[in-house]
């Protein structure tokens, strides 16, 4: 916790999750050094801290979501020799497998597509996703792509790493604060309400997650946002 509350801002980030930490993280990293992140409870107490952390490509149909993901990918994959923060990052790889025609071909596509854009992929039989994933059952597999770069990194490690990063820049990363409202002036955000007081600022981000609707909508915005649910599965060693 800084010493005091800070009043002004260059830049207010409303969300203490994976994203508003990344968004300090890059800011700074881009020079901005007067940027003030709140979060009402702990950093990753949002959704962040529920993820499986998995960091892994669906099938990407453009240049740019390639170029995020792969951007993306090698940020977490080197955060942790960055900034000395481990991140639990683990290049284990990834495996898809295709159980029908339509599918198979659908990753083909995919695959030519991506590879174009640097993202490695290979295609495997059956027994070979079976031999780097032996407790898989591919029976109904008729072909799957590897991906070997990819991995799961520790979702809380990780934004903790990149408060981290952002902190060593001069960001304030303020946890137990939350936002009441944003503070406009003629149509534009001019800082927000707090329940420590009030802070100034130039830009104000909304990084609140599934809580950014009702944010926005106390400001007029509407931010056409609806939580669903979203399961996985982690087991012990088997
Ligand atoms: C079960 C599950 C599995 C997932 N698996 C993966 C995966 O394998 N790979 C992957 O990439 N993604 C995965 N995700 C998605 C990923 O977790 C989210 O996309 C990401 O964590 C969202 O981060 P966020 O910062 O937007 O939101 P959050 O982490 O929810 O952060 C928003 C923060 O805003 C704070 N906040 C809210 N209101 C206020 C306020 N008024 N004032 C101050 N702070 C406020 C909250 O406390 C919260 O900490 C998964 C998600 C779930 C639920």
């Amino acid at each position: 916790m800084p010493t005091e509350f800070p009043t002004q801002a260059q830049c207010v980030i409303i969300g203490g999750g994976s994203l508003g930490c990344n968004i300090a993280y890059h800011l700074t990293k881009l020079g901005m050094t007067d940027v003030v992140v709140l979060e009402r409870d702990k950093l990753t107490s949002g959704t962040t801290w529920h993820a499986a952390g998995e960091i892994v490509p669906a099938v990407l149909g453009s240049e740019w979501e390639c170029e995020l993901y792969t951007y993306g990918r090698n940020l977490i994959a080197g955060l942790e020799e960055e900034t000395g923060q481990a991140t639990g990052f683990r290049q284990v790889g990834y495996i898809q497998p295709a159980d029908t025609p339509e599918r198979l071909e659908e990753l083909r596509r995919g695959a030519a597509f991506m590879r174009r854009f640097g993202i490695e992929m290979h295609e495997i039989t059956p027994l070979e996703a079976a031999e780097r994933f032996p407790v898989g059952d591919f029976s109904d597999t008729i072909a799957a792509f590897w991906y070997p770069l990819e991995g799961r990194t520790n979702p809380v490690d990780t934004t903790q790493a990149l408060a981290r990063g952002a902190r060593s820049r001069g960001a304030k990363v303020i946890e137990d604060v939350s936002v009441r409202r944003i503070l406009t002036e003629n149509g534009r955000a001019v800082g927000v309400e707090t329940d420590q007081g009030r802070i100034t600022a130039e830009h104000v981000v909304i990084a609140a997650g599934m809580w950014s609707r009702e944010i926005g909508a106390r400001a007029g915005i509407n931010l056409p946002l609806q939580a669903a649910e979203h399961y996985y599965l982690i087991t012990e060693q088997l």
